[in-house]
């Protein structure tokens, strides 16, 4: 049995992982800390977890194999290097940390102590980016030239705190969703990215001088640009997400989003085909691969170089914005 520990009284925690965790066979969450003893003790008492801390030396003292962290993002890399040091396996959200540079240091760390650092990049475990990476691989769409990631949101009331209000907490749309959108770039195109040119904006929402919207331009390894725009502002845009290719083009609608929904859509010349697709909670199937990977068995569908990887894209992207040049990506991995 894998012996969970929450580290972050978090609503994602509540809304999707505490599932995800319970959904595995020989899975147990154990306990919860929060830096509030209240919020820990009531989290506890709400979610059914045993035992609730709040100080990370008690959590890390206790009988646990594994920690999830979801605590707001300037605490990730401490609480992370504290969890390796004590052995404990570590599914870290993203982004890791503030800087690509801390982020290493927490895969760096994991390595050394032999412990499987996951960073919890849901979107990869979608049927629906499955499907397009598979399709592409495949040869469906010919050569890939370009694609286009639409994921701009309205960011829900009871989450307009901490990312449009704190710039030291890591806020901000860049570091929320850029990460996720560079992250699913790498995956379906199989490629890296190597320079990004960003405008970033204040629409109404963020506050300290935080952005709640990015525009982004992506060049690839290969040859390959692509676009994704990232916001908190925008209540009726929908999301999606577009591959051109030389032969074919894959058009998935709805799928940059947390539940295993949407479609993708595959034209060629020989007309239009619906791509099926698993249809998978996202998180039960990225918590399957840890567990697998904590036996032994195989890599987190995102492991800690991929949650590098983002986040080096992402400060990249804002950079660009703030200087008003184009800024390479380089995860010195
Ligand atoms: P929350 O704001 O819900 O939780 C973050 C922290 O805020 C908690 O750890 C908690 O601290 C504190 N907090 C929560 N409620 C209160 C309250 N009522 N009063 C005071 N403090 C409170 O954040 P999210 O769950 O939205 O995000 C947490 C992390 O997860 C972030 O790193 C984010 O980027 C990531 N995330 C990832 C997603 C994914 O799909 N991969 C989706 C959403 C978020 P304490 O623990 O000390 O109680």
């Amino acid at each position: 049995t894998v012996k969970w520990g929450l580290i972050g009284a978090s609503t994602i925690a509540r809304q999707f992982m505490i599932n995800a965790i319970r959904a595995q066979p020989n899975s147990e969450i154990t306990a919860v800390m929060s830096s509030s003893p209240e919020r820990a003790a009531a989290y506890a008492r709400e979610n059914g977890i045993p035992f609730a801390v709040s100080t990370l030396d008690e959590l890390l003292g206790s009988d646990i194999d594994a920690v999830y962290i979801s605590t707001t993002n300037e605490l990730h890399l401490e609480q992370a290097l504290a969890a390796i040091r004590a052995g404990k396996h570590v599914l870290c959200e993203k982004p890791l940390a503030l800087t690509g540079a801390d982020a290493r240091k927490m895969v760096a760390a994991a390595k050394a102590a032999g412990i499987v650092l996951g960073t919890n990049h849901h979107l990869r475990n979608a049927g629906s980016h499955r499907a397009m990476r598979e399709a592409i691989a495949a040869g469906r769409i010919g050569k890939p030239i370009a694609a286009r990631v639409f994921h701009s949101v309205y960011l829900p009331e009871n989450l307009q705190g901490w990312r449009i209000t704190r710039p030291e907490a890591g806020g901000g749309v860049v570091l929320d969703i850029t990460v996720h959108d560079a992250d699913t770039l790498r995956f379906v195109l199989d490629d890296d990215p190597l320079e990004v040119s960003a405008f970033t904006q204040a629409a109404g929402m963020a506050a300290g001088g935080l952005e709640d919207g990015a525009m982004c331009i992506w060049r690839f390894k290969s040859g390959i640009i692509a676009q994704s725009h990232e916001g908190f502002t925008t209540k009726f845009a929908g999301t999606g997400f577009e591959v051109h290719g030389s032969e074919g083009s894959l058009i998935a609608k709805d799928v940059m989003t947390q539940k295993p929904i949407g479609s993708v859509l595959l034209r060629t010349a020989k007309g239009e085909e619906e791509l099926s697709f698993d249809r998978e909670d996202l998180y039960v199937r990225s918590l399957r691969q840890l567990h697998a990977a904590i036996r032994g068995e195989g890599q987190p569908s995102a492991t800690g170089e991929d949650g590098v990887w983002s986040l080096a894209a992402a400060e990249a992207a804002l950079q660009s914005a703030k200087s008003g040049k184009s800024a390479a990506i380089d995860p010195k991995l």
